[in-house]
């Protein structure tokens, strides 16, 4: 009889885009590659525990591949609950995840005092088991963890599993891992391809995907389609600003801290200079977003020639006198009594926290406001209502009707789209790898096994949460 001597379980990310995780397991070793947090709604916060598997049979390590929180965000869950293992990712991913795993845990804490208060007020008191899902001590013992890899350099992470981080081109600090895992004596070569970067993202340097797999693990958020092209989104980005500068009026583009904020920055400065917008005042409305910004700073080995061209002749789009940084709420607030025209850029991404949700009430009725929506907008997030312009939205408690001018630019994803992928896929399709869908809606995974079907002759297999698969 055959023993099953490695298996694969998704733990989040199976058919839909958040909540990475997959335990990975063989029968000398236990490693967990990201541990990401589900988001989206309410729901999700009841998901965002450690699997029961994962408790009984510990983990040996923890591999990384990118630090946005929905690859991340349940780390500090692994160290509440007594696992120490070691937790391995890149230099700029470290920087990354101690920036997102602060920012959580004062999210986390926030809303549990603001639960707690309300439960005063009505004369109740919280279960005593209620808590933050973590706080920043656990975060602070999670950082403890973490031991710094670098690029294309194999390193042993847990007995007979060798692991090697490839660039992604998705995020400062982004990788793809390569697991090389000894089953039986041979050697397997597991590849998590992590969040793939599109091939000319700005900015980053372009993803290296490996040449060998024999099994891939690829992600699909973006499956089902391509991008507009770059200049389509170029053109729209200035024809936004042009229209806001001319009738005063405002643009508020709800971002991703990390990565976006620092990509609209460097649209803005290249078009500026190029002559094609005017100058006006950009406000990056997100203490995280600075934060971010800085450790972009610090990595300029990471990015790619132009971008360290523009920083060479004192062109650093982080580093603009219409570009101001917005440390407090307070100075967040007074943008309320401003007039146009000006940009902010401000977190939450998906518009479910952070201060674009004020922006949001206040401006979304005013058909003079742009919102400019630069990134995905998961199933249920506010973000994805305005995008789908539902025509009343429920903002901090209130109804508001959408009458601003909602824009939607494809085009500066940090995800490959479905040709990207597919041109990923085909660096490693001559060992025709075994390939498993995550990270995707059905919408989009089942569209791109169509294609990776009919171009490579491969038959994906599209996991559920908690699907065993073994090999
Ligand atoms: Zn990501």
């Amino acid at each position: 009889m055959f023993a099953v001597m490695l298996t694969i379980t998704p733990y989040g990310a199976a058919g839909e885009v958040t909540g990475s995780a997959y335990l990975v397991e063989t029968d000398a070793a236990t490693v967990l590659v990201d541990f990401g947090m589900f988001q989206g709604d309410k729901d999700d916060d009841a998901r965002n525990v450690i699997p029961g598997r994962i408790h009984r049979n510990s983990v040996d390590a923890v591999v990384l591949t990118h630090a946005h929180l929905d690859h991340c965000g349940r780390l500090p869950l692994l160290r509440r609950e007594g696992i120490k293992c070691p937790i391995y990712a890149t230099d700029a991913s470290r920087d990354m995840a101690e920036l997102v795993l602060r920012d959580a845990a004062r999210i986390q804490e926030g809303d549990f005092e603001r639960r707690k208060r309300r439960a005063e007020r009505l004369g109740h008191k919280l279960p005593r088991n209620e808590q933050p899902m973590f706080d920043e001590e656990d975060v602070e013992r999670t950082l403890a963890q973490f031991r710094v890899v670098d690029y294309d350099l194999p390193i042993d992470v847990a007995k007979g599993i060798q692991a090697v981080w490839h660039e992604a081109g998705h995020m400062l600090g982004s990788a793809s891992v390569e697991l090389r895992i000894l089953v039986d004596g041979n050697e397997k070569i597991v590849v998590f391809s992590g969040d793939v970067g599109p091939a000319k993202l700005p900015y980053l340097r372009d993803p290296e995907p490996p040449r060998r797999a024999d099994i891939v693990i690829l992600e699909s958020t973006y499956g089902d389609r391509d991008h507009k092209s770059e200049q389509e989104t170029i053109d729209e980005f200035c024809a936004i600003v042009n229209d806001a500068h001319a009738k005063n009026g405002k643009i508020f583009v709800p971002a991703f801290a990390i990565g976006r904020t620092q990509q609209i920055l460097y649209y803005y400065t290249k078009l500026q200079l190029a002559g094609r917008i005017p100058v006006m005042p950009v406000f990056v409305d997100s203490p995280m977003a600075i934060g971010a910004s800085k450790i972009y700073a610090a990595h300029s080995e990471l990015l790619d020639e132009e971008s360290s061209r523009m920083a060479e002749v004192g062109n650093s789009p982080l580093r603009r006198r219409n570009v101001e940084f917005l440390e407090t709420a307070e100075e967040s607030k007074e943008l309320n009594e401003r007039n146009g025209p000006f940009m902010v850029i401000a977190g939450a991404g998906m518009c479910n926290a952070g201060r674009i949700v004020h922006h949001i009430r206040n401006n979304i009725e005013n058909p003079n406001a742009h919102f400019m929506i630069v990134g995905f907008q998961a199933h249920g997030s506010l973000g994805r209502k305005i995008v789908d312009r539902v025509p009343e939205i429920r903002v901090m408690g209130e109804i508001r009707n959408v009458r601003a001018q909602i824009h939607t630019l494809g085009g500066m994803s940090a995800h490959a789209g479905q040709s990207d992928l597919a041109a990923w896929f085909g660096a490693m399709a001559d060992s025709k790898p075994t390939v498993i869908l995550t990270h995707g809606e059905d919408s989009a995974r089942k569209p791109f096994a169509d294609r990776l079907r009919g171009e490579f002759g491969v038959e994906p297999i599209l996991p559920v949460y908690a699907q065993h698969l073994s090999f």
